[in-house]
């Protein structure tokens, strides 16, 4: 089948992706075999089957599909190397220039992690050798595929004992692809117990740059303990912030970026799956500060293009809202202030913005 030209057919700034949400099937279904662990299938249309939907679940669902491949990659360098290279190829095949992808450290190793995830025994693969594995393959695929790349480092809320080691990693790695620190998982969970509370400080501290999953499927409240406490500079969502007009306000005064996730909010049910009434079409008409984002494109069968063609065609976004919105990305991106600015400039440059005295 012949694929629809993008939406949105510009250079784009990517800023909420997860890694292991990103991962060619292919790739899962040869280091599977290759380490000879169990998968749900032997095809890639088979296993997409199994790990991936396109109808609206709940965010349980969702978490599940993880456990079905993520046992064939985590604990080994070469596979976790080989997802991040694949990655940055993907990302530039989508027309995307500058990518932010998150990832927990932890999640991938099987060695110095309690628990282990995944059911895995016991490795050799460290959280800190998972960051040098994906750094690795960041960098390999910068260099082959044009495109700039950095990565997060994300704390998940169910293990605040893994957050104090995040933290560090983010400083032995700051700038060597990692710009900062996120907080995934199920908001349910109090998010500001003291290791995670503790861990944002010392990034704040380090000038390790800050966002924070919420308001996803939490409430208001947890956005607000984001920018309140956790000192969080971007929201991973933050749909559900309409619950409070007040804090709303507040943070559009301070210019906070939320990294929207229009297809990913349908499937994991944080949003109704009705995109006429999407929370996005508010922040749209409020000229608030936003990204459109892919998510977890493995499990939602999606490119970035879903995303934007979803805007497009449901919420009435057109090709200068989408300009617009590019720029304010690559505005809040985690870049130092000169990459940043000539970022911003390759935009505007490329959506014929730059007046010919400024060249
Ligand atoms: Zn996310």
């Amino acid at each position: 089948m012949e694929r629809a030209p993008p939406v949105f057919d510009k250079p784009k700034v990517e800023l909420h992706v997860h890694l292991d949400g990103a991962i060619k099937p292919e790739t899962i279904l040869h280091f599977g075999k290759k380490r000879g662990i169990y998968l749900p299938a032997d095809t890639v249309d088979g296993l997409l089957k199994q790990i991936s939907y396109d109808k609206p679940e709940s965010l349980t669902i969702f978490l599940q599909k993880f456990d079905l491949y993520m046992p064939a990659i985590a604990g080994d360098r070469e596979a976790i190397q080989k997802i991040a290279y694949e990655f940055v190829e993907m990302k530039a095949n989508e027309g995307v220039i500058y990518v932010e992808v998150r990832y927990c450290p932890h999640l991938l190793a099987n060695c110095d992690v309690d628990p282990i995830p995944w059911n895995q025994k016991k490795g050799d693969v460290t959280p800190d050798d998972v960051v040098k594995s994906v750094n690795q393959g960041l960098k390999e695929g910068e260099k082959d595929f044009n495109i700039k790349v950095k990565s997060i480092l994300c704390c998940m809320r169910n293990q605040p004992c893994w957050s104090p080691e995040i933290v560090e990693l983010c400083k032995r790695y700051k700038n060597d692809t990692v710009v900062a620190i996120d907080l995934a998982g199920d908001e349910s969970v109090i998010a500001a117990c003291s290791d995670h509370r503790k861990a944002y400080e010392e990034a704040e501290r380090c000038g390790i740059h800050r966002t924070v999953h919420a308001g996803e499927v939490g409430t208001s409240q947890v956005i607000k303990e984001a920018v309140n406490v956790l000192k969080a500079e971007r929201i991973g969502h933050g749909y559900h912030v309409f619950e409070d007009e007040q804090l709303y306000k507040q943070l559009l005064k301070q210019n906070i970026h939320f990294e929207l996730c229009p297809w990913s909010s349908c499937l994991t049910g944080a949003c109704k799956p009705i995109f006429e009434e999407h929370p996005i079409i508010r922040f749209m008409k409020d000229g608030a500060n936003y990204s459109l984002n892919s998510d977890d494109p493995l499990i939602f069968r999606s490119t970035i293009d879903t995303d934007y063609r979803i805007a497009r065609d449901h919420m009435k976004f057109t090709e200068e809202e989408f300009k617009k919105l590019n720029i304010n990305a690559a505005m809040s991106c985690f870049l130092k202030e000169e990459d940043k600015k000539e970022l911003v400039y390759k935009l505007r440059e490329a959506y014929g913005m730059v007046k010919s005295q400024e060249f």
